[in-house]
């Protein structure tokens, strides 16, 4: 924060005259690399608290396996689940399992709720990615494939030629579910979307970079030998039109199909028409790495928005005694995808939470909704060099310049957004700077030149104070996203600090 320039006369003439610089430094706005003002300590301490920020990605590639790890986190930390119509005392810890794809954390404040409101940090833990769609399963030239339907913002010729994971659920008709994940352990294998060579490409170079791989080529590839039977293949049981599971097929050969449903069959119990009561996901099968000879970055799948999720959780596992205001921690779903859904901030599963807390306390919760105060944790596109052109430099957010405030965000002239109030944005900034947590500005790229949204709009149409903040990435978006380990470690600072105020 730059201090008030002596206006005094007589001060001013007892001290040293102020050079350019000094005037400099505090009339202009500060904006620089904060891994020179941390200490070797404190640059070792975001780099620690980056080694279980990569087990937690590793571990939660999908909202379903996200959320799971959020609730187990939660309930070693003395987290127990809500319960509508029981009443809370503050230091009580509360969670919320919605539908197993998101999450709601609270810390009961010792503040009434109508008195104070609750500090809400609301990320999303779900991420761009390959689903596989109702018939799934076909052969062509004796190759096995899933037809695929991508989810959210993705260029499609990322995702070609690389490995990727399986991971969702089936619901079987007799109604039981079956978890899968394959791809993930070393032993496992991996599935993959083909591309062409390059030497046949010449017709495909020719296509809009949008369609160098089209939505219908996003097909996977999950086997190629052939069904082979010299002897008896028995039937799973459970699959209720060979129920004797003892029937021959002889020397008989089928197809790639055939034989992949077998193995499915036979691991799982699944037979092709439970695709259809099945939410199957394809993540990149890589794991969280460090980034550059220095190691300062993190570069993984899904850190949009799992990098806010995380330092968020474990900013309030953090939280030493009780919290004035009630803190929340929302973990969303869908926010890839607008919202929609009830598992997305565009439900009101939220509001009901709210709404179930200050009936316990006998409160309107209007009262509450008036009082409170958002962040919208969310990533923030960084300045990137090569594509520089894209930003402007001096409302871009920066890598290693800290957690980055967006005031707005939306496109064509900030349509689709919350756009903060300065009244708001002076409390945060009040906030941060005074926990000494680095902070900066963020716009995504130029005026007109795209655009994006966050949850932040769902929960200020509840009449919240709402701003979005969140952590700098580069090739957000891509399998492989980076952010810095100094920034990382600011958000988790300036979450803490929002909720300790
Ligand atoms: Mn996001
Ligand atoms: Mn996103």
């Amino acid at each position: 924060m730059p201090k008030q320039i002596k206006q005094d006369n007589q001060t001013a003439a007892k001290a040293e005259p102020l050079t350019i610089k000094d005037l400099e430094k505090q009339l202009f706005a500060q904006r620089q690399n904060i891994c020179k003002e941390m200490t070797v300590s404190e640059l070792a301490l975001a780099d620690e608290f980056c080694e279980e920020y990569k087990a937690f990605l590793d571990a939660g590639k999908t909202e379903r396996t996200a959320a799971r790890r959020i609730i187990e986190k939660a309930k070693a930390a003395g987290f127990k689940e809500f319960k509508a119509g029981k009443k809370y005392k503050s230091g009580d810890k509360l969670y919320v399992n919605n539908r197993e794809k998101a999450v709601i954390l609270a810390v009961i404040g010792y503040e009434p709720l109508d008195a104070a409101g609750v500090r809400i940090i609301a990320s999303h833990i779900d991420s761009p990615r390959i689903d596989l769609k109702a018939n799934a399963l076909f052969e062509d030239n004796e190759l096995a494939y899933f037809k695929t339907h991508y989810y959210g913002g993705i260029k499609k010729y990322q995702w070609a030629a690389i490995p990727l994971s399986l991971q969702g659920v089936v619901c079987k008709a007799d109604g039981s579910t079956v978890q899968i994940n394959i791809g993930e352990d070393e032993s496992d294998p991996v599935f993959t979307i083909t591309d062409l060579l390059p030497h046949l490409a010449e017709a495909q170079y020719k296509r809009p970079a949008k369609e160098l791989i089209k939505g219908e080529e996003l097909n996977v590839l999950i086997g190629s030998r052939p069904f082979k039977s010299g002897k008896e293949v028995g039937l799973c049981p459970t699959t209720r039109s060979e129920p004797s599971g003892e029937r021959s097929l002889g020397a008989e050969h089928g197809s790639v199909k055939l034989a992949i449903m077998k193995l499915l069959h036979d691991k799982y119990g699944i037979t092709e028409s439970d695709f259809t009561t099945a939410e199957l996901e394809l993540v990149p099968a890589f794991k969280a790495r460090d980034v550059g000879f220095d190691r300062s970055l993190v570069g993984a799948y899904g850190q949009d928005d799992r990098v806010c999720a995380y330092t968020s959780l474990t900013a309030m596992l953090d939280l030493d005694g009780v919290p004035a205001a009630t803190a929340v921690c929302v973990f969303a779903d869908k926010e890839e995808v607008g919202s929609y859904g009830n598992t997305g901030l565009g439900s009101n599963y939220l509001e009901y939470f709210l709404e179930d807390l200050a009936d316990a306390q006998g409160v309107n919760v209007r009262r509450i909704f008036e009082k409170s105060k958002c962040l919208s944790a969310d990533v923030c596109a960084a300045l990137d060099p090569t594509f520089a052109d894209v930003s402007e430099k001096n409302n871009s957010a920066f890598m290693n310049r800290g957690a980055v405030i967006q005031k707005y965000v939306g496109s064509r002239g900030k349509s689709g957004t919350n756009d903060a109030s300065a009244e708001y944005l002076a409390e945060l900034r009040g906030v941060l700077d005074g926990a000494g947590v680095p902070w900066q500005t963020g716009e995504l790229g130029k005026v007109d030149a795209g655009g994006g949204g966050t949850v932040a709009m769902f929960v200020a149409r509840m009449n919240i104070d709402t701003v979005d903040i969140g952590v700098p990435v580069l090739s957000m978006h891509a399998p492989m996203e980076l952010t810095a380990k100094a920034d990382v470690y600011a958000a988790y600072r300036g979450f803490g600090a929002f909720w300790r105020a």
